[in-house]
């Protein structure tokens, strides 16, 4: 049996590499090589035992890789294609699917599943690995534009598309003043979602004065610091009553409850966090449930449509994706790069990991 390098989640605190077979695919699927991938927020609550997976599972989301085999139904695709693969690979036929909400996807049956698009790394094997099994490849295989690096195209896979999400889903239009809470890499990729969206202003938040820096590099006009100022009456006063639309980049209760008392009355709260903690409604920030308030949350949207259209803002050189790679290491040495990364050292965004 062929076997491969891959990482394995192995216990609570452990994530290292371990040598599995190499998988073959099966009907409808592709069996990509993979050149380069990268470590997640999410990866990091799977490592410390806060989002379960089984233990021998091969982690990672964000792929980036060449066609190494094909199964049989894949079509219009060949050998050595270079590729990526979202982090969600809806199946495309579902009911979910078919009715707009592909991250939900229920893998080809006539349901939803809550979070059912988000496979890799989490129900079956990830990224993290010299190979990845790609399922429904035909509706996820993304081809890589002809003169675009892997790094550069390292960030759609998840981070820009979730990123993007909270203004499309947000409906920032023209013109909107928008806050975005908290500015690691999926904030910053809101941030710059925003910017593109049409926002006029975009009010970045975090603590972390190298984050802020970058934020203004990504599009935010206004950085606040929370720990130094009243970042609510700071927003308030800026826009004159609130922003049009705040999003949550962080997944705590107290950015959601802060991007909450931020919005103008029949304004828009666009959540991205992943919670792990029950969230309450200040009654007076919510208006008493009568202040034509929105709130909508949003899973990273994936798809091969999807992938093709920010593979296409990166051509178009809309996105600084140069701010966001920040280091680079082996595969064999992704125990050191998962260390770097949960431990937000060296000014670390996100790191390039090659096999
Ligand atoms: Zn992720
Ligand atoms: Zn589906």
């Amino acid at each position: 049996m062929r076997t491969m390098q891959a990482a394995v989640f192995q216990q609570k605190g452990k994530i290292g590499i371990r040598e599995v077979p190499c998988p073959e695919p099966g009907v409808g699927q592709a069996l990509i090589r993979v050149t380069t991938t990268t470590i997640c927020g999410t990866d990091v609550h799977i490592l410390k035992g806060e989002y379960p997976v089984r233990e021998g599972l091969v982690v990672g989301h964000e792929p980036v890789g060449v066609i190494a085999a094909l199964g049989p139904g894949v079509e219009g695709y060949s050998l050595g294609d270079r590729v990526i693969v979202g982090a969600i690979t809806p199946c495309g036929q579902c009911r979910a699917c078919l009715s707009g909400a592909p991250s939900q996807c229920g893998h080809g049956g006539d349901g939803y599943e809550a979070i059912g698009g988000w496979r890799f790394g989490n129900t079956i094997d990830g990224c993290q690995a010299e190979y990845v099994l790609v399922p429904y490849a035909q509706a996820n295989l993304a081809k890589i534009p002809s003169g675009l690096t892997d790094e550069e195209v390292l960030m759609c896979p998840d981070i820009m598309s979730t990123g993007f999400s909270a203004a499309e889903r947000g409906h920032v239009r023209i013109g909107d003043a928008v806050a975005v809470f908290a500015q690691g890499p999926i904030g910053l990729c809101a941030t710059a979602g925003a910017r593109l969206a049409g926002a006029s202003l975009v009010i970045g938040i975090d603590s972390v004065p190298h984050r802020l820096d970058v934020a203004r590099r990504m599009g935010a006009d206004v950085v606040l610091n929370y720990k130094e100022q009243d970042v609510v009456a700071e927003i308030k006063r800026l826009t004159g009553g609130g922003v049009d639309v705040a999003i949550e980049a962080l997944g705590q209760p107290s950015t959601f409850e802060g991007a909450l008392r931020s919005i103008r009355p029949g304004g828009v709260l666009s959540s991205l966090g992943v919670y792990s903690s029950h969230l309450t409604l200040p009654l007076d920030a919510f208006a008493a449930g009568l202040g034509d308030h929105t709130i909508v949350t949003s899973l990273c949207p994936g798809g091969k449509e999807r992938m093709r259209r920010l593979m296409n803002i990166v051509a178009a050189r809309r996105f600084p994706f140069r701010e966001l790679v920040t280091h680079r290491f082996r595969l064999a040495e992704i125990e050191a790069a998962y260390d770097l990364f949960s431990h937000q050292r060296e000014g670390v965004m996100k790191v390039a990991i090659t096999p």
